[in-house]
C-alpha cells in the first residue's frame, strides 16, 4: 500500500474508495492485483466491507446479490483482462435478474490507451438502480489508482438520491381495477420485482382485500408467505391455465412463465401488466391492462381505487329481493336488469309481475307501473308496485315521473345504472376517451352519460330520490321507500359500469358463439 507522500496529498484509490462509500456503498467482492489491489485496501480503510473470492465470476454473482437485496449496488472488483472477462457473467446474469450491480475493472494506464474516466462515480451507481435496474461497468486506467492529488483538488458528488417513485396513470388503474373486480378466476402472479420493490405490505393488502389467489415465482417467494391461505403453489399448473385475468407484478412473461400463451394459458387470458420497465410491457403477449410504474406504488393505487367496490346486479337484486313485499308487483324492463332481474327477483301471485314482453319493448314498464298502482289504489290499498328498471329503459319513458307525482302513486323505481345499454363506462374512462375527440365522434354508441343522476327528476315533481352507491346505501334507502306509503320515490343504483350476467355454459350457447 503507498503511503501519501505528503498531508495534503491523496491516492486515486483512496479517491475512489471515498467516492464508493459517499455513495452509499457497503459491500465489495472482488479478487485483488495489479492494478486493483490498492482500492480494496482504501474501500476496507473506510470501513467498506471487502470480501475476497476466487473467481471474479463468483465475485460478481454475490456483489449482484447485495445490490437486489438491499437496493443499493454491491461492487465487484476486477483487475483488467481476465478479470474482467470472468466478471461478465455476473453481470449479464445481474442485468437478466434486473439487479443493480457496480463492477469495477481496472486497465492498463492512460498513456496506452482510450482514456475513462472515475468522475463517472456517481452517474453509475445512479444508473444502476433507477429505472430498472441493472450492471455497470465502471473502468479506472492503473494509473489513477496510484496517482496522488491534492486533497483540496477533490470533489465528490453527494449520495445520488433514492430511486424517484413512479405510478401509473390513473384512467389505467381504473381499467384494471374493473378488470380484476370482473374476473371469474383471476390470479396474481408475484415476481422477484416485487420482491426488490419491498411491496410485500401492500401486495399482501391486494390479495386479501380483493380475495386473489396468488403464485409467487421462484423468487417471488415469501413476499407474501407461502403458506398463506390464497397461495395456489401447490396447483401452479392449473392455476396459470385455468385464470381468465392475470395480475403480474414485477414478472416477464419468459421460459419461466411458458411466456404467457397457451396451451399453458388460456387464449384469451386478460394480461394486467405491472412492470417499471416500459420496453417491458407487451412483450410477448398484448394486455389487456399496463401499468407502467414502481410496484409497491401502483399496487397502493390499486388498493384505493379497489376500495368500496361498486356493486354488480347481483348484489342489487340479492338486497331488493329481501325486502321486497311478497304481494308486490314486479315491474321490470332492460337488458340485463329484466334478465338478471328475473332469475333473482321472486313473484308468489298470479299476474304481479309486467316486464318488455313478447315484443321486447322498452318504454313499457312507467305505464305499466301506474297502471299497476292505480289498481292498487282502488282494490287493494297498500299493495306496492315496485318498477326495476334498467338506465336506458328508463330513459324511453322517464316523463311519466311527472304522471306519477302528479296521482300521488307511491310507485317505487329502482333505476340499474351502469352508465349505458347493456354496458357503459366510468366517468374515468369516458372523459379519457373525450379528451382529445369530440363527443359527437367518439362516444361510443352504448354509452349513457356516466354517472347520471336520474333521482333527480323524481326530486323534480315532489317525489324523492335516493343517489346510491352501497349495498348500505340501497337497503337503507329502500327501508325508508317502504315505509312511505304516500309518496313516490325512485332510487338510483350505480353498479360498476362493466357489470355482466354470470358466465354460462351451455354448449348450445357455446356453439351458437362459433
Ligand atoms: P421473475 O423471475 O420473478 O418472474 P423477472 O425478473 O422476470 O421476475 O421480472 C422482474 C421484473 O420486475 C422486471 O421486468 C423489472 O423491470 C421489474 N421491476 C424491478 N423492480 C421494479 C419495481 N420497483 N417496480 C416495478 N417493477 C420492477
Ligand atoms: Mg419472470
Amino acid at each position: 500500500e503507498p503511503s501519501d507522500r505528503n498531508e495534503g496529498e491523496v491516492s486515486g484509490a483512496k479517491v475512489i474508495a471515498q467516492a464508493l462509500k459517499t455513495q452509499g456503498v457497503e459491500y465489495m467482492f472482488g479478487i485483488v492485483g495489479i492494478p486493483v489491489t490498492e482500492i480494496a485496501f482504501a474501500a476496507q480503510e473506510l470501513g467498506i466491507r471487502y470480501i475476497g473470492m476466487r473467481n471474479e465470476q463468483a465475485a460478481c454473482y454475490a456483489a449482484s446479490a447485495i445490490g437486489y437485496l438491499t437496493g443499493r449496488p454491491g461492487v465487484c472488483l476486477v483487475v483488467s483482462g481476465p478479470g474482467l472477462i470472468h466478471a461478465l457473467g455476473g453481470m449479464a446474469n445481474a442485468n437478466m435478474n434486473c439487479w443493480p450491480l457496480l463492477v469495477i475493472g481496472g486497465s492498463s494506464e492512460r498513456n496506452q490507451e482510450t482514456m475513462g474516466a472515475f468522475q463517472e462515480f456517481p452517474q453509475a451507481v445512479r444508473s444502476s438502480i433507477y429505472g430498472r435496474p441493472g450492471a455497470c461497468y465502471v473502468d479506472i486506467p492503473a494509473d489513477f489508482v496510484n496517482l496522488l492529488v491534492n486533497v483540496n483538488s477533490i470533489k465528490y458528488t453527494e449520495c445520488c438520491m433514492s430511486p424517484p417513485v413512479s405510478m401509473a396513470e390513473t384512467p389505467a388503474v381504473c381499467m384494471a381495477a374493473s378488470v380484476i373486480r370482473n374476473a371469474k378466476q383471476p390470479l396474481l402472479i408475484i415476481g422477484k420485482g416485487a420482491a426488490y420493490a419491498h411491496a410485500e405490505k401492500n401486495i399482501r393488502k391486494l390479495v386479501e382485500q380483493c380475495k386473489l389467489p396468488f403464485l409467487p415465482t421462484p423468487m417471488g417467494k415469501g413476499v407474501v408467505p407461502d403458506n398463506h391461505p390464497n397461495c395456489v403453489g401447490a396447483a401452479r399448473s392449473r392455476a396459470l391455465q385455468f385464470a381468465d385475468v392475470i395480475v403480474l407484478l414485477g414478472a416477464r412473461l419468459n421460459w419461466i412463465l411458458h411466456f404467457g400463451l397457451p396451451p399453458r394459458y388460456r387464449p384469451d387470458v386478460k394480461f394486467i401488466q405491472v412492470d417499471i420497465c416500459a420496453e417491458e410491457l407487451g412483450n410477448n403477449v398484448r394486455p389487456a391492462v399496463t401499468l407502467l410504474g414502481d410496484i409497491n406504488a401502483v399496487t397502493k393505487q390499486e388498493l384505493a381505487s379497489q376500495k368500496s367496490p361498486p356493486m354488480n346486479y347481483y348484489t342489487v337484486f340479492y338486497h331488493v329481493q329481501e325486502q321486497l313485499p311478497r304481494d308486490g308487483f314486479i315491474v321490470s324492463e332492460g337488458a340485463n336488469t329484466m334478465d338478471i332481474g328475473r332469475t333473482v327477483l321472486q313473484n308468489y301471485l298470479p299476474r304481479h309481475r309486467l316486464d318488455a314482453g313478447t315484443f321486447g319493448t322498452m318504454g313499457v314498464g312507467l305505464g305499466f307501473a301506474i297502471a299497476a298502482a292505480v289498481l292498487a289504489k282502488d282494490r287493494s290499498p297498500g299493495q306496492r308496485v315496485i318498477c326495476v328498471e334498467g338506465d336506458s329503459a328508463f330513459g324511453f319513458s322517464g316523463m311519466e315521473v311527472e304522471t306519477i307525482c302528479r296521482y300521488n302513486l307511491p310507485i317505487i323505481i329502482l333505476v340499474v345504472n351502469n352508465n349505458g345499454i347493456y354496458q357503459g363506462f366510468d366517468t374515468d374512462t369516458w372523459n379519457e376517451m373525450l379528451k382529445s375527440q369530440d363527443a359527437t365522434i367518439a362516444a361510443p354508441p352504448a354509452c349513457l352519460l356516466p354517472n347520471s343522476h336520474y333521482e333527480q327528476v323524481m326530486i323534480a315533481f315532489g317525489g324523492k330520490g335516493y343517489f346510491v352507491q352501497t349495498p348500505e346505501e340501497l337497503q337503507k334507502s329502500l327501508r325508508q321507500s317502504l315505509a312511505d306509503t304516500t309518496k313516490p320515490s325512485l332510487i338510483n343504483i350505480m353498479i360498476e359500469p362493466q357489470a355482466t350476467r354470470k358466465a354460462q355454459d351451455f354448449h348450445w350457447l357455446t356453439r351458437s358463439k362459433m
